[in-house]
């Protein structure tokens, strides 16, 4: 059975803290650690695509030259792809709003 956080014992975790497989971060929704969240204005977007490789977890997917709207389960709000916009198409609002 695949292990996670959430099935283990304090007896299977291995030092370091791992226990589980390689290559599953994917499984972990690390999204709800946010307190703001990138918002697009499609409208300003130019497809540029320079967001999408500076994205820390990897939450900006690009499908056929295009980018497409965030990965909100992992996207952790830490605002680099607002910085490195030119075109102003994205901004941070607060969780909730
Ligand atoms: S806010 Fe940070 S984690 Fe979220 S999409 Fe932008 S660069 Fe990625
Ligand atoms: S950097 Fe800005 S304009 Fe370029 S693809 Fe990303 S959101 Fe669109």
């Amino acid at each position: 059975m695949k292990k996670n956080n959430q099935n283990v014992t304090w007896k299977e975790i291995l030092p370091g803290g791992t226990v589980w497989s390689p290559g599953n971060s994917e499984e972990f929704i690390t999204g709800d650690w946010r307190t703001e969240r990138p918002v697009m204005d499609w409208d300003k977007c130019k497809q540029c695509l320079l967001c999408a490789p500076v994205c820390p977890d990897c939450s900006i997917p690009v499908e056929g030259k295009k980018r497409l709207e965030f990965d909100y389960d992992h996207c952790k709000g830490c605002g680099i792809c607002v910085n490195v916009c030119p075109f102003d198409a994205i901004k941070m609002v607060k969780e909730g709003k």
